[in-house]
């Protein structure tokens, strides 16, 4: 191990600290394919002494007022946005993406995330319930404790910020960990929580492995609740760990998201945020639409479109400005991919484009670079069309009419959003009401207002971020009743 590499430390406490192990795991950038940080490999131990400084912390900020809560949060949002270009560029070099997608989405929104939660606790209030002249019952709700919350890699910084943004202004003290493979950001973000005046212990950073750092929290008696998102999979080891402890559990699972265009969409706008639904951070978002249904009648021009602009998608260097493509996350993730695409051409599938790594040459021979690809000629029960690969890999379907659409499109177990385009609203209204999905989008894609229920159905997750939702996951409800 190069001990002269940058090492990135815990938050704990309100210190940065090495893990008590001394050991360290190799940060690979994936657009190089070679090491440039150390990550602290935390264990059980080091989960405890977060555990211990949060029960410590929790009394003073779970009753510091609310308006206090939401200064201290508004300031360090404030300390993202100075600080948005050298995040951006970390995020990009720790994940692959390209740095003009880190710069205008992945830091705004976790600086979004912070100061939407920063004022939201400011108008969140309680409920009460009168029962004529006979009692009044009013409802009290309380910060949870101690809670966990764990990110996965695709947007990290952002879904970090997403998860403690309300646990921390709902007056929890938190212990996160971002994911091993892009710890980064998040380690920035502890050095400005320090800047900005965020009392010791409040929240409490743990860089390490999910089978180690990751479980230890899950696993411990006293992190009440906890909010993770990341893989299906995952997410099911999780909740086999956290329910017999009867353990408050938001899951955000993986997706399989259907992208329905019928003929009588707007074909231009369909066509650009198609090819951005598809591709964007490398197809790796959950909300990516990688199964597309696409109308008999319109099947041939929109595929004729369709590979004429993915074949112009270049794929490169993540730090260049110009870059729209950058590198998959990691080796073993590239691997996944490129296996799922073999498999895609074993169960009969024709490749119309892509499907190879690409090696831009130079400092980047060693990255994880694959090529925008488009499959056709698969049925909807294949492995391909029925698991997810998060990355640059979308299959194209066709379809009669609704009907076939509707079932095409919830044929899968994952259930996270959908996308309908279409200029009958009637329509677009009648197929989202039955799409198995928690979100869908009708002639838009990742849209957001940050106040709108998030989350999935059937195997894609447990319960709803955003807005007041997760003011209420953090929180613990109590009913006073007086007999009047
Ligand atoms: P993983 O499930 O592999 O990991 C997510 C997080 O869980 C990481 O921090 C990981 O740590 C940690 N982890 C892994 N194993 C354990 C464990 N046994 N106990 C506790 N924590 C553990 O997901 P990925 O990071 O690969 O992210 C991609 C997945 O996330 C995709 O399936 C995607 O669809 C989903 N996702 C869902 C979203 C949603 O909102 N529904 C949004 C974004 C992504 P480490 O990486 O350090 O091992």
């Amino acid at each position: 191990m190069n001990a002269e590499l940058p090492q990135i430390l815990n938050y704990i406490d309100g210190k940065l600290v090495a893990p008590l192990s001394g050991g360290f795991i190799r940060n690979i950038e994936p657009a190089t394919g070679k090491e440039y940080s150390l990550i602290p490999d935390s264990g059980p131990e080091d989960v405890e002494n977060a555990v211990l400084a949060a029960k410590a912390a929790f009394p003073s900020w779970s009753t510091t007022p609310y308006t206090e809560r939401s200064c201290i949060l508004v300031k360090l949002a404030d300390l993202i946005l100075e600080n948005l270009e050298p995040l951006a560029r970390a995020e990009s070099r720790d994940n692959g993406k390209p740095v003009s997608l880190a710069r205008t989405v992945d830091i705004p929104r976790a600086e979004s995330n912070i100061r939407f939660f920063a004022t939201a606790i400011v108008h969140f209030s309680t409920e009460a319930h009168i029962m004529e002249d006979s009692a009044v019952n009013y409802t009290t709700r309380k910060p949870i404790g101690v809670v966990g919350c764990i990110s996965p890699w695709n947007l990290p910084l952002y879904l970090f910020t997403w998860k403690i943004a309300p646990a921390l202004a709902a007056g929890n003290c938190v212990i996160a960990k971002p994911s091993e493979i892009t710890p980064y950001t998040a380690f920035m973000l502890s050095e400005l929580c320090i800047q900005a005046g965020l009392p010791a212990g409040v929240l409490n950073i743990v860089h390490g492995t999910g089978p180690s750092c990751g479980n230890a929290i899950v696993a411990h008696p006293e992190i009440k609740a906890i909010s993770f998102t990341g893989g299906t999979a995952t997410g099911r080891h999780i909740a086999s760990i956290a329910a017999p402890m009867f353990k408050k559990l938001s899951l955000e699972l993986g997706g399989k998201n259907p992208n329905i265009i019928f003929e009588d969409c707007d074909f231009d706008d369909m066509l650009r945020t198609t090819l951005r639904s598809s591709f964007a951070n490398q197809g790796q978002i959950c909300l990516c639409g990688s199964r597309i249904l696409v109308q008999r009648s319109l099947y041939a021009r929109f595929k004729e479109a369709f590979v004429a602009k993915v074949k112009q998608m270049q794929v490169g260097d993540p730090s260049l400005e110009s870059t729209k493509m950058g590198a998959v996350v990691s080796e073993s993730h590239m691997e996944k991919i490129l296996s799922y695409i073999r498999l895609a051409e074993e169960e009969g599938g024709t490749i119309l484009c892509g499907g190879r790594r690409v090696n831009p040459g130079g400092n980047l021979s060693g990255g994880f670079y694959i090529e925008p690809t488009v499959i056709e000629g698969l049925g909807p029960n294949c492995r391909t069309n029925q698991e997810e690969i998060f990355g640059p890999v979308v299959t194209l379907q066709a379809f009669d009419d609704e009907e076939e659409a509707l079932k095409l499109a919830n044929a899968t177990p994952y259930g996270l959003s959908a996308t309908v385009w279409t200029s009958d609203l009637k329509r677009a209204h009648r197929i989202a009401d039955k799409l198995e999905a928690g979100i869908v989008w009708v002639n838009c894609w990742l849209l957001r207002d940050l106040r709108t229920p998030f989350g999935g159905v059937k195997q894609s997750g447990v319960g709803r971020e955003g807005g007041f939702e997760a003011l209420r996951f953090f929180t613990e409800a109590k009913n006073i009743c007086i007999q009047l």
